[in-house]
């Protein structure tokens, strides 16, 4: 039995931003109130806000991108860098290993999380070789607490499905309570343009982002739209939407009242593909920012920023899929195919977006709330999660308005030498970080532990 009063703080939800105290008792939100209960603990969080934890649904942890190489972060070094981040859940993709059904993927999964958890997390399945077996398993994945497929419409000859396949999926999604994920990028053009790359000896890390032109995401995000209302209206949550032509699809297909939601990451709020070319004299260092899809343009930009604000963009995530520069990037030194495609990110996100969003004006606290926390919760079926309501899990940030610091990845808390947003000013961070009232950062000080974390079985998803 354990409680904490945090008090005087500004409570932020979806909806609303109010002065109230918040206890927490056993785990739960147990009473927001003007009243001042007796609890253990007490933290003034005055002149702070107080706001549900953050939630990431799109994460590489622990992540096989080649023979031997897995992502830098565990599931115990990714927590601990969500955490300090304000983030206390995330849903990470769970990938099939090829020639293993899906319940061993999944099994494989619980297990080598289970032991390192701090925070707590669900699972998209990502579906790689769609044999019948395979695609006769959808029917047990709400069995499992998932309720979430990934599909991907690139990699060709590595891990992209092909429309018929992908057309399957969805018929089974829709008949068995799923939603759709789909990384929308054309396949087959792409390796069109990386052949023809090849041939004509292009290989600096800016090659990355010319053979992925942003046509071709709109062309798959379009696809995708459609054949999920040809297999019966599939929900479908477009993943890391980066480009103006994407969204706009995404936009088109609500206004039908079709099932469709757009996700962003922080990276294509922030940077131009121009950060592909490097520095001076180093273009490698492009390689830091190689991810997919590409980084785009500054027009790009400016629309995703607008998506959040007027609702077009539901959910901005981080696709942290953390390859090191020093012994992952470098591996495309001499070709930028062999660069490994991912950025990290999943400390840095709540800060970053507060900064550019909420201490501009962009966002309220409130949107930013949406955005971060309850949207995603209300989205993926993390029903006790994602807003300050009494009964819900005390996934709780107080988050200090005023404090200024710079971000470095010396100073973060992953397992990455370097971030994308190295030297960069901003003001807003957490000051303490609950999950299900554990106190598990206090300023600077980690107080989390491995194997707390637990796997959340999620109930219906957006439909
Ligand atoms: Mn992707
Ligand atoms: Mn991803």
């Amino acid at each position: 039995m354990s409680s904490t009063l945090i008090k005087n703080g500004t409570l932020v939800t979806a909806s609303d931003a109010f002065k109230a105290n918040l206890l927490i008792a056993d785990g739960r939100i147990a009473a927001i109130t003007r009243e001042t209960p007796a609890a253990q603990r007490v933290i003034d969080a005055a002149g702070k806000f107080v706001l549900p934890g953050g939630i990431d649904v799109h994460t590489h942890l622990n992540t096989l991108g080649g023979p031997e190489m897995f992502t830098a972060d565990d599931f115990y070094t990714g927590h601990r860098a969500a955490a300090f981040g304000g983030t206390t859940c995330h849903i990470q993709f769970a990938d099939q290993f090829r020639g293993q059904s899906m319940r061993e993927s999944y099994a494989w999964w619980r297990d080598i999380s289970r032991d390192k958890a701090v925070i707590d997390y669900g699972f998209h399945l990502m579906i790689i070789d769609p044999t019948e077996g395979v695609l006769g398993e959808i029917a047990k994945f709400r069995e499992w607490g998932v309720n979430t497929i990934k599909v991907m419409m690139a990699y060709k000859g590595r891990v992209m499905l092909n429309d018929d396949a992908i057309f399957k999926v969805m018929r089974l999604a829709k008949q068995h309570g799923c939603m759709v994920l789909t990384h929308c990028e054309n396949g087959e053009a792409i390796d069109v343009l990386q052949h023809a790359a090849a041939a004509a000896g292009h290989t600096a890390p800016i090659h990355h982002a010319l053979t992925r032109p942003p046509e071709l995401e709109a062309e798959a995000t379009e696809r995708a739209i459609q054949l999920a209302q040809a297999a019966g209206g599939a929900p479908l949550f477009v993943v890391h939407c980066s480009h103006t032509g994407a969204l706009q699809a995404v936009v088109r297909a609500r206004a039908r009242g079709e099932a469709v939601w757009a996700e962003t990451c922080t990276q294509y709020l922030f940077f131009t593909k121009d950060k592909l070319r490097g520095k001076k004299g180093n273009a490698f260092e492009g390689a830091k920012y190689v991810c997919s899809p590409p980084l785009r343009e500054s027009d790009d930009m400016a629309a995703l920023w607008q998506g959040l604000a007027s609702g077009d963009v539901h959910s901005v995530s981080t696709d942290h899929c953390p390859w090191r520069f020093d012994v992952h990037k470098s591996r495309g030194r001499d070709n930028f195919m062999n660069i490994p495609n991912g950025v990290p990110g999943i400390e840095e996100r709540l800060m970053m977006l507060w900064d550019a969003g909420v201490n501009s004006g962009l966002l309220s606290p409130s949107k930013f709330v949406e955005l971060t926390s309850t949207a995603p919760a209300q989205l993926f079926g993390l029903r006790n999660k994602g807003a300050l309501a009494i009964g819900h899990d005390a996934d709780v940030v107080v988050w200090d308005p005023a404090k200024k610091h710079t971000i470095r990845a010396a100073r973060l808390h992953g397992n990455m030498d370097y971030s994308l947003f190295e030297g960069m000013a901003v003001t807003g961070k957490p000051s303490q970080v609950f999950s299900r009232g554990d106190l598990l950062v206090d300023g600077d000080e980690w107080l989390g532990a491995p194997g707390r974390g637990q796997f959340v079985m999620r109930g219906d998803a957006a439909q």
